[in-house]
């Protein structure tokens, strides 16, 4: 590896150094081997990054603002948008071939810190545990590497990530996962962290359509789902600023229309507790006050309708009334009953959202 200062120096970016260097030159002099180096660079190539500059390298990735010399062959294995590059005759198609130091120039309009990720990544992988679960990414992090990666196809990282997104965004119902908060900030046992939760729901389903519009990750399904419970103006925007992300208008209405769909399903998920209000499961009077207060406390507090029907509101907030005022508690059996209905009809909502949100290789079913 050729450290910054020398690589910069080869490069010809730094400035400073330039202007004070002399300008006559002895022959065969460093400079003198710069000049011949960069001889059939067309422009300068920007400054090279600091760490990915390897003298053995034999390809020069000019990015917007820093340059990379890499191998060839490791491009050509991981990405075979870089193949086609690489194998692409400049002469054929009426270009000049650059080349700097006897490396090919391979010019491309992304930004550097974009791409010094992705080689990190592919040189690196192991040792700065991108593939380790046991080393959470930051959501911003991971999207940044994984928009790179599927514009260059590197498949391994768009995998990687979307297995880490589905972790958080399960596509199978695991109830503990699918409370709207339970994944927000730094959480332990989780491969991705969100610091802020609108933007984390909102960039989950841009990636999984930027991954594939068509047939997106089945766990957008999840994502679409959390998103309908954002407020309208939090989801779209049709000027969105650069760090604002929006969804899409079509996945917009998804979403809004979702809403409404949610919130009668969440009804009917809760709606047994009001049922055995009516028909009482037991004959204990202790039992149905307790009910009676439950059901109550749910109205009050507008919990029987929310767009969160398979949050663990009620296996969290029923326990309670078992250990209520003794006049008025939940026996067991009640208790056990109204939790296992509730419990079945949410994975009969979870099976569903691949039809809600139109997601078309949602793989849930049913369980029985
Ligand atoms: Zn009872």
């Amino acid at each position: 590896m050729v450290r910054r200062s020398q690589a910069q120096a080869e490069i010809g970016n730094d400035v400073a150094r330039n202007a004070k260097r002399p300008k006559v030159e002895e022959p065969g002099s460093r400079r003198t081997s710069l000049r011949r180096a960069q001889q059939r660079a067309l422009t300068p190539i920007p400054a090279a990054h600091p760490e990915l500059w390897w003298s053995d390298g034999n390809v020069v990735v000019a990015a917007v603002d820093l340059s990379f010399r890499v191998h060839a062959s490791i491009l050509r294995r991981h990405s075979s948008i870089f193949a086609e590059l690489l194998d692409k005759a400049p002469d054929a198609v009426g270009e000049v071939h650059e080349a700097f130091d006897e490396c090919q120039i391979l010019r491309v309009q992304d930004k550097g810190a974009d791409l010094a990720e992705m080689f990190s990544v592919l040189y690196d992988g192991g040792s700065r545990g991108f593939f380790d679960w046991k080393k959470p990414i930051e959501f911003g992090k991971l999207r940044q590497i994984t928009l790179v990666a599927i514009k260059y196809k590197v498949q391994h990282i768009i995998d990687e990530a979307a297995a880490r997104l589905e972790h958080v965004f399960p596509t199978s119902f695991v109830p503990e996962r699918l409370g709207v908060d339970s994944w927000v900030g730094v959480r332990p046992d989780y491969p991705v962290h969100f610091p802020h939760r609108d933007a984390a729901i909102i960039g989950a389903v841009l990636l999984a359509r930027a991954i594939d519009k068509d047939n997106p990750p089945a766990f957008i399904a999840t994502a679409m789902y959390h998103c309908a419970s954002l407020v309208s103006r939090d989801l779209y925007s049709p000027c969105p600023t650069e760090d604002q992300l929006s969804l899409t208008y079509e996945d917009f209405l998804k979403c809004d229309y979702a809403s409404g769909q949610l919130i009668r399903k969440c009804s009917w998920v809760r709606s047994p507790v009001a049922d055995a209000l009516q028909k009482p499961l037991c004959g204990g009077k202790a039992c149905r006050k307790g009910l009676q207060r439950l059901v109550c406390d749910w109205i009050r507090s507008s919990a029987f309708s929310t767009s969160q029907p398979l949050s663990l509101f009620a296996s969290t907030v029923i326990p309670t009334y078992r250990d209520a005022a003794p006049d008025a508690q939940l026996c067991k059996l009640c208790a056990v009953a109204l939790l296992e209905t509730i419990a079945q009809r949410q994975r009969e909502v979870f099976a569903d959202l691949g039809n809600i949100f139109e997601v078309p290789n949602w793989p849930a079913q049913p369980q029985a």
